[in-house]
Order: structure tokens, then sequence, then C-alpha cells
């Protein structure tokens, strides 16, 4: 039998045009004040950064501007994931990390997190600023099995980016910091976005009637500007996603392989790391195949378009034409 052209792994799952997460670093209590409802009535998981030492805690954290804001509990941090929302490690003392402080404030800080909440945590954030993101920080995210670092890069995150542990996300504030003081703009980045097939992640702490500090935040009616704009501009050509699952994403559609066998292929993954949670891609399918099976068993194309489980290797052949 004449096989055609191979499938190819679409960028995203079904060949979405671009992605789009939203993070709420040190993860508080009075986000269920406008935050919380707002993405809830747009369906958009958002991610939620924790602070790991300070659980529960009011926050008393140096100078920090949500001083006397309340960190959410674990029971809080678990009602927000059984509502579809991730978590990361954002340190455990939101302090400068110095080499010695790796084991607690990297893997120390994953573990008693992951205790906490019931699941694995696979995203750090850095707390301040990108020198949270030097060497020696990435390298103990790195042994400790991390799948993604999340920095304050204001950038797009690719589909073939080289460097999975160095993530960028756009602020999402009332205003820039100097010099520049770029005034909020709900419509930032997303053209850039959806041009480049990108995953666009915004930055932000807890909006509230106004901004807590202008350059760290944004206010209320901003975020639901901002999320208006991003589903309505987005509509179906946008993946309303979770962190964890777009960073999965990212992961399998590098490790699978397609190879050719007997009347078909054969799709798998290759030294997958350990902590990938959601294990399938979309194929795109070469245009002269009109339906195939998956192991033998008949599956619907949609638009050219198939979804493969790849927790064990996939032997796909295309079926003759009736
Ligand atoms: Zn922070």
């Amino acid at each position: 039998m004449n096989v055609p052209d191979a499938p190819t792994i679409c960028p995203w799952p079904g060949d979405k045009r671009w992605v789009y997460s939203i993070t709420f670093d040190e993860a508080l209590a009075d986000l269920h004040r406008f935050a919380i409802p707002i993405l809830e009535r747009h369906n958009v998981p958002g991610h939620l950064e924790v602070v790991v030492g300070h659980i529960g805690n009011v926050r008393q954290i140096g100078q920090s501007s949500f001083n006397g804001y309340r960190h959410m509990n674990a029971d809080e941090l678990r009602e927000m994931i059984a509502r579809g929302w991730g978590v990361g490690n954002h340190t455990w003392s939101h302090e400068q990390i110095q080499p010695r402080d790796v084991d607690r404030e990297i893997r120390q800080a994953r573990d008693v997190l992951a205790e906490a909440v019931g699941e694995p945590i696979t995203v750090y954030c850095s707390a301040g600023d990108n020198s949270n993101m030097s060497d020696h920080v990435l390298d103990a995210c790195r042994a400790c099995g991390y799948l993604g670092a999340m920095s304050l890069t204001d950038a797009l995150n690719r589909p073939d980016d080289e460097n999975l542990l160095w993530m960028n996300r756009t602020f999402l504030h009332d205003q820039a910091y100097g010099p520049f003081f770029s005034e909020f703009d709900p419509f930032r980045n997303i053209a850039h976005a959806r041009h480049d097939r990108g995953w666009l992640i915004d930055y932000l702490h807890c909006p509230l009637e106004v901004p807590v500090h202008r350059n760290k935040d944004c206010s209320a009616d901003q975020l639901q500007r901002r999320i208006e704009t991003i589903v309505s501009e987005g509509g179906e050509d946008l993946w309303l996603a979770r962190v964890e699952d777009a960073m999965d994403y990212r992961y399998v559609r590098r490790h699978a392989r397609i190879e050719s066998v007997d009347g078909g292929w054969r799709v798998s993954t290759e030294a997958l790391p350990e902590g990938v949670r959601r294990r399938s891609v979309t194929l795109r399918l070469p245009d002269n195949v009109q339906t195939v099976t998956v192991d033998a068993e008949s599956v619907k194309i949609n638009r050219g378009l198939i979804d493969v489980d790849l927790n064990q290797p996939r032997v796909i052949k295309p079926e003759p034409r009736r």
C-alpha cells in the first residue's frame, strides 16, 4: 500500500493558533473578590505562585506592597486546583536566593507545596526580579525535575523554544516601571502571539478597586477589559491553558518521534521527563488521508486532525478509501 507523506505534530493542541495563560504572584486570598469571578465568567484558568514559607499567613515580607494581605492557606489552594487552576513554587522566602539557599528555596519548598496541595509541582516562578533566574537557581530547578521556570521578561513563549526552563511573562499592570512607564494596554502582545503562534503568559498580583501598586498590578476593571479582549480577539483560534498543560504539550511535542512502519506510522516519545502529566498531541494528517486506525481502532478525523495519547507508542494506519 502506498503510504502518503507523514503526519506532523501541531504546535498546539487542536492546531490552535495561539495560547493564553495568566499568573497571580503571591496567591492572595483577596483574589476571590474580583479576579477569580472575572476569570470564571470567561472560562479562563489561572495560576497561583505560592510563597511556600508563608502559606496561610498575613503577608509581612520586607517592604512588600502587599504586606497586610493574606496568602491563601492549603485548603484554599486545593479548592483552586479543583476549579482547574495550577500552582507554582514562588520560593520559600521571597528573598534573593543565594547558592547556599537553593535546597530550601527550590527543593524543600516544592516538596512542602506538593504535600500541601496534594499535586505534583512542576513550575518554578522567580520572586522579585530575574536575579532569581540566575544559573545556580535554574541548575537547581533542572536537578529537581522542574519542567518550567517563569521569569519577568515581557516576551512571548514559542512552540519551538530551546530553553524550556525560561518562560517569559507579560506584565498586566496599570503602568510599567521606568524609564518607559508603558501604560496599561488590554491588547498587549495579542497580535504578536497570533502571528508567531506564541504562548502569552500574563503576570499580575491581586487586582482590587484600585491597583495596590501601579507598577505591580492593574485594577479589577482593567483585568476585566484584558480578559474580555483576550477572549474576543482569540475566539476559536485561542487555547486558554493552565500553565502546566501548555508546558506539558511543549515537552511531548519536542520528544515525539514519528517513524514509518508497514502501511503507516509509529508515533512514540523518547526520554520524556517524568513530571509531564498530560501526554497527548494533535497530529495533522496528510491531505489525502480520509480515515485512520490508531492501534487498529477506527478514529474520526476532524479537519485533518487527530489527538493521540502518547502514554504508550501508537501505530497509525490510513484506511483504504471506500
Ligand atoms: Zn512575588
